[in-house]
């Protein structure tokens, strides 16, 4: 095997073998199911038969797991900017959406004006819309292209809610310099960080944002369906009501109150009883970022993904970028336009090549510098531009929807 030269220089590339990676297989799709880091099984068979099978109940003390979503919630923040205990591991990103979007608008009473943009992920806007209708306070959700909604931002709105990393295109927003402008207009700021944890660096706390959530089992590799995160800035957390009050995030749980009364800080937005073993893979797993600098991974990605462009654009002119141009626009994935998009990938996928397709054109490719090389790129964009060249892709087989995309 021959060495790609930028490889040979490349910091992280030891890390690679901390990932199980099923032999001839190039995964570009840890943006939307990251790898399992392989010391992971380990520590998840240790938490069933010991924590769980022999200190039973005890382990909620013995094994700390009552403080597992701060745990989590701490190694996260680390990743994106956030104060020690402002960040919480719990529920699922759309769940924590609807806690940090009732919560900021309880604290704009005056306001009805919801502004995002229609580069968020739906599901962002689907909780907003439902939770217009419940609150039935005569809230609007204004969805206005990426690139207007610092026009659209005036005294009306009551929260800004904006996905960082567009999931379709990469395209990254000014968090720091929207957030400002939000503040200016007496507006408060919710990021969504689903493709920028773990992906690129954030600095929640330096950008001043008001809330922020995100997935975990994405970038940072807490295998499927793991707890997302929640942040609120530390400033809000003694303000902030959860219009989910559950137990958990009150401030004597076992005193068994029949009156709720939220703990203090963050943890008030966490609700019932913590989903142990999903949290344990995530805090395992998050093992692999302790010793990593998030500007190293940043650099390798920009380097992976100029690269990828490159050999696909020499080799496959059929193909339209569907990313910026500029990788500081860009966040760790990069996109192609194809009207057939959804049988390459699968062609590609067959051929061991991973990635993803977003309707209607889509293909969509995440790079994830913890394990993967400028080579793994290399030969991705070789075979796509075969897949191409020789039409292996127009086949019946490959052109049945599946349910997940
Ligand atoms: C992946 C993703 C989600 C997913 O939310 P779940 O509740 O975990 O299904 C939400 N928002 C964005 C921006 C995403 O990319």
């Amino acid at each position: 095997m021959t060495l790609h030269p930028l490889d040979q220089n490349d910091v992280l590339a030891a890390k690679k073998a901390a990932f199980q990676i099923p032999e001839g297989v190039i995964y570009l799709d840890g943006n939307s199911l990251g790898v399992l880091p392989k010391h992971v099984p380990d520590r998840l068979q240790e938490v069933v038969t010991r924590e769980w099978g022999t200190s039973l109940i005890k382990s909620w003390n013995d094994h700390s797991w009552i403080d597992l979503p701060q745990r989590v919630g701490d190694r996260i923040g680390r990743l994106i900017g956030a104060d020690k205990g402002s960040v919480v591991a719990c529920d699922s990103t759309s769940v924590n959406v609807f806690k940090v979007l009732a919560a900021a608008l309880s604290l704009r009473p005056d306001r009805k004006v919801i502004l995002s943009d229609n580069g968020n992920f739906p599901t962002d806007l689907y909780v907003a819309q439902g939770l217009q209708a419940l609150l039935d306070k005569g809230h609007e959700l204004k969805i206005v292209a990426p690139e207007d909604v610092e026009a659209a931002l005036n005294e009306d709105v009551a929260v800004m809610m904006l996905t960082q990393v567009d999931y379709r295109s990469g395209r990254v927003h000014d968090m720091a310099g929207l957030t400002q402008l939000a503040h200016d207009k007496g507006a408060l700021a919710i990021w969504d960080l689903a493709h920028s944890a773990g992906a690129i660096p954030v600095n929640l706390s330096g950008a001043g944002a008001d809330f922020a959530v995100g997935c975990g089992y994405k970038y940072l590799n807490g295998g499927p369906g793991a707890p997302a995160f929640l942040y609120v800035a530390p400033h809000l957390q003694e303000e902030v009501a959860s219009p989910l009050a559950g137990w958990m995030g009150h401030e004597a749980p076992f005193a068994f109150d029949l009156d709720y009364r939220p703990v203090t800080g963050v943890s008030r937005m966490t609700v019932g009883t913590p989903a142990i073993l999903s949290l344990s893979s995530l805090h395992a797993a998050l093992d692999v970022f302790e010793d990593v600098d998030m500007n190293d991974i940043r650099q390798k990605s920009v380097s992976l993904s100029e690269v990828f462009i490159q050999e696909v654009e020499r080799q496959c002119p059929q193909l339209e970028l569907g990313s910026p141009r500029d990788p500081q626009a860009r966040g760790s994935q990069v996109s192609f336009r194809f009207d057939d998009g959804y049988a390459v990938v699968q062609a590609l996928i067959a051929e061991g090549v991973i990635g993803d397709f977003r309707a209607p054109d889509i293909m969509r490719f995440g790079f994830t510098p913890l394990y993967l090389s400028h080579k793994d790129v290399v030969d991705a964009a070789a075979i796509l531009a075969d897949i191409l060249a020789t039409r292996r892709w127009d086949k019946p087989e490959f052109k049945t929807r599946a349910k997940v995309t």
